[in-house]
């Protein structure tokens, strides 16, 4: 979020100083495991659909801008009961904003999928533009960019704390002080360190795993597999990757223990692979034997699971950014730009309702 939005400013003539503890993009945060899914047919609620669609505009300008390859299509399938929170939630989306989709049989997506095996009383929907994006590649791509424009990175310096005063913010880090017009807080699982107000959040711990296909390797190519939600029990859904050369990707959405950014076993026992490797048995039994790696990310979420972009409460002239709770990468480009005309112009285009920080004491 924070390299979309540094790219973001610097493109309107803004000086921005970056700054990250760390040098992304890393393996400490949530933006790492080589890919992630975007969709459209946003199952989570339709309001979600107008930022990905800009977000797929942005995508494709920046790949135009850098000649990186930023996006793979490969079509998405979420798999579940016909009246589940996945494939409802997904229809409604699509018929709400008019967006191309099909519903398939079990039958139809083991015979058009054949290594893809939804059980008896699921169907699918099938969305024709999801595909995955790299995410270290694109905040690589973001980041060289906004440098290549002026924008002052500064990498392995950790801001400690804010405060504001006469209309400016000042930011204190372990390696000095800035001044600055304005502050957007993108820090991700650290984000309420440094919010300086209570926000609801709190750290997950989440796997992901890479299975070696064990037969039939051709058909998880991305252009034979989709990538796939599956809500393999009620409200609870895991996601598949087809095979980019490094075996299929799978991971339990909101399934780890709660956590925190410092104290986060970032190992993987036997025992977290377990739990995975039951659902590939049941669904993708073509890969669910080896596991070739387990990696662990974290989440931020928020109670409600939609994501907090909004102003401070007290201090206009800073901007707070968790668009996580496991589903925000693929807005990072359009949120970048919400979050820079929120700095540039105050307001943004897009309706920013769902996302108010203030929702949680409201009733809901
Ligand atoms: C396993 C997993 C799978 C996911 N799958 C998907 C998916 O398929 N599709 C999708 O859309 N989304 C997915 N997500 C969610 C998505 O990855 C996140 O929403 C997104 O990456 C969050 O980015 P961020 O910039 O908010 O956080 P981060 O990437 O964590 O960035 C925060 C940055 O702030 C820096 N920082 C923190 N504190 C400080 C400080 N004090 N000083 C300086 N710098 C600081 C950190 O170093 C870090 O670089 C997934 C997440 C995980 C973990």
């Amino acid at each position: 979020m924070g390299s979309a939005a540094a790219y973001q400013l610097v493109r309107r003539g803004v000086r921005v100083l970056g700054i990250d503890r760390y040098s992304p993009p890393h393996v400490f945060g949530s933006t790492h495991g080589k890919t992630r899914i975007i969709r459209e047919a946003y199952f989570e609620h339709p309001a979600y659909v107008p930022l990905v669609r800009r977000a797929y505009e942005l995508w494709q300008e920046l790949e135009k801008a850098s000649g990186q390859e930023l996006f793979l299509q490969t079509g998405g399938l979420m798999v579940g009961p016909p009246e589940g929170m996945l494939v409802a939630g997904a229809r409604q989306s699509a018929i709400s904003h008019s967006l191309p989709y099909e519903e398939l049989s079990t039958e139809e997506v083991r015979s058009r999928f054949p290594v893809l095996h939804p059980e008896e009383g699921m169907i699918a929907l099938l969305e024709p533009r999801a595909g995955i994006l790299y995410p270290e590649l694109c905040v690589e791509t973001n980041l060289a960019l906004a440098g290549a424009l002026g924008a002052d990175l500064q990498y392995g310096e950790r801001v400690v704390s804010w405060q504001c005063g006469n209309g400016a913010v000042q930011v204190t880090t372990d390696r000095g002080r800035h001044d600055a017009s304005h502050l957007v807080l993108a820090a991700g699982p650290w984000l309420s360190e440094l919010a300086d107000f209570p926000l609801p959040l709190t750290v997950e711990r989440q796997l992901f795993h890479w299975f070696k296909p064990s037969e039939r390797h051709g058909l998880f190519h991305p252009d034979k597999c989709p990538i796939a939600l599956w809500e393999y029990k009620p409200d609870s859904i895991f996601a598949t990757f087809p095979d980019l050369g490094n075996g299929v990707k799978a991971g339990i959405h909101h399934d780890g223990e709660i956590t925190t950014p410092d104290a986060v076993r970032r190992d993987v026992s036997h025992e977290d692979d377990q739990a995975m490797r039951a659902q590939m048995r049941r669904f993708v039994p073509a890969a669910c034997d080896r596991i070739l790696d387990s990696r662990v990310c974290l989440y931020t979420n928020t109670p409600d699971h939609h994501f907090i972009i909004d102003r401070h409460p007290e201090h206009r002239e800073v901007i707070i950014a968790s668009p996580c709770s496991g589903h925000g990468f693929k807005f990072s480009s359009a949120i970048g730009e919400v979050l820079a005309d929120l700095v540039v112009a105050g307001e943004s285009k897009m309706d920013l309702t769902l996302f108010e920080a203030g929702r949680f004491g409201k009733r809901q």
